[in-house]
C-alpha cells in the first residue's frame, strides 16, 4: 500500500517546484542517484575483485564505497537541514510581520473610533457607509493577522492553552448568537439539539468557541441560498461529541483528503465566497487535537457536510 502511494505521489519536478529548490537537489532524486550509485559501485568492485581479490584491496574497495555513500548520504541531509531552515525562517517572518501589522490596525480601530464618537454628526449617510466598509475590512484583517500568529504558534509547536472548566451549553449559546444575523440574512435556520446537561469539560474556553464558532459560521457561509444548520451535542462514556450538519454546497469528493491543510479553499466555495483564508479548518483541528481530542467531516458535493468533533470529559 505504501509503495504504492509513493509511486503515485512521485513527480520530482513538483516536489522541486513545491520546495523551492532546483530538481537535482530533490530529497528523491538524490536517494535514486545515491540507489544507482551503490549498485555501479558494488558491480565495480565486483569486477575489479576478479583480478585481484587480496584483502587489502578488498578493504580498501569498501572503504571507498562507505566514503562515496556518506558524501551522498551527507547532501542530502544537508538539503534537507537547508529546508528545514529556510522553513523556520518562513515561520518566523510571518510572526514578526504579523506582530508589525498589529499596531497599524489598533491605530486605525483608535481613529475610527474617536472618528464616529467626535464626528458622527456632520458626516451625511454615504460617508457613513464608507467609514462602516473601511471598519469591515480593518476586522478581516484582523482576523487574518490573528490567525497567521496561530498558525506560526502551531508550526513552531508554540500553542499554548489555558486549562478552564468549560461549559459547552454557554459555548453555544455564544455562537448561536455571533452567527444570528449572517444566518437571517442567508435564509438559514440555526436548530441545536442537545442534552438536558451537557458535562463539565477542561480545556481552553476561548478556543473552544473560536473552533465552534468556525464550525458554524462555515455551516451558514456555505450554503447556497435557503438552508438549515444543526448543531448536535451528545456525551458517550469518554467523550462529547459535537456534530455541526448543514445542508450547504458541500466538498467536493477529489479535494476532500486536503481539508484540514492550511490554506485549502475547495474549488466551488472559492467561486462564490472570494474572501474565505482557507486557515480556520487548519487552526481548529491543532486546537481540538492538542486538547486530546479528534475532529472529523464527511461531506457530499450538493448534499451539504457533516463536520465533527470530540473532546475527552475528563481530559
Ligand atoms: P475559509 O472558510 O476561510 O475558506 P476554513 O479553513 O474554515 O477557511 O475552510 C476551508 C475550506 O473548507 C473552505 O474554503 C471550504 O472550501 C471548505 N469548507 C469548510 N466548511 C465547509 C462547509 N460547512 N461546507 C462546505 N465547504 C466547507
Amino acid at each position: 500500500m505504501e509503495s504504492i502511494k509513493f509511486i503515485l505521489n512521485f513527480n520530482i519536478k513538483k516536489e522541486s517546484e513545491d520546495l523551492g529548490i532546483p530538481i537535482w537537489q530533490a530529497p528523491s532524486l538524490l536517494f535514486i542517484f545515491m540507489g544507482v550509485f551503490i549498485v555501479i559501485v558494488m558491480l565495480i568492485v565486483y569486477f575489479l575483485t576478479k583480478f585481484d581479490d587480496s584483502p587489502e584491496f578488498l578493504v580498501l574497495s569498501e572503504c571507498a564505497v562507505v566514503i562515496m555513500i556518506l558524501s551522498v548520504g551527507n547532501m542530502i541531509i544537508s538539503n534537507i537541514e537547508k529546508m528545514a531552515e529556510v522553513n523556520k525562517m518562513k515561520s518566523e517572518f510571518v510572526t514578526i510581520a504579523s506582530h508589525q501589522l498589529k499596531t497599524p490596525i489598533a491605530q486605525i480601530n483608535w481613529e475610527l473610533e474617536i472618528l464616529l464618537s467626535n464626528y458622527k454628526k456632520g458626516l451625511d449617510k454615504k460617508q457613513l457607509d464608507i467609514i462602516r466598509t473601511i471598519s469591515q475590512s480593518k476586522e478581516t484583517m484582523a482576523r487574518l493577522v490573528n490567525d497567521l500568529l496561530d498558525v506560526a504558534k502551531i508550526d513552531q509547536g508554540k500553542l499554548v492553552l489555558n486549562r478552564d472548566r468549560v461549559n459547552m451549553t454557554e459555548i453555544i449559546d455564544s455562537v448561536v448568537k455571533n452567527n444570528e444575523v449572517l444566518a437571517k440574512a442567508s435564509n438559514v435556520e440555526i436548530s441545536v439539539i442537545k442534552p438536558e446537561v451537557i458535562p463539565e469539560i477542561f480545556g481552553d474556553k476561548k478556543r473552544i468557541e473560536v473552533v465552534t464558532d468556525n464550525l458554524v459560521s462555515n455551516a451558514v457561509k456555505y450554503i447556497r441560498k435557503k438552508g438549515f444548520v444543526e448543531i448536535k451535542v451528545e456525551s458517550d462514556e469518554k467523550n462529547i461529541v459535537v456534530t455541526i450538519k448543514d445542508n450547504g454546497m458541500g466538498i467536493p469528493d477529489r479535494q476532500q483528503g486536503k481539508v484540514f491543510q492550511k490554506f485549502f479553499r475547495s474549488d466551488n466555495a472559492a467561486l462564490c465566497h472570494t474572501d474565505g483564508t482557507g486557515l480556520g479548518l487548519y487552526i481548529s483541528k491543532n486546537i481540538i487535537e492538542k486538547s486530546g481530542g479528534k475532529m472529523w467531516f464527511k461531506s457530499i458535493e450538493g448534499l451539504g457536510s457533516e463536520f465533527f468533533f470530540s473532546l475527552p470529559k475528563n481530559g
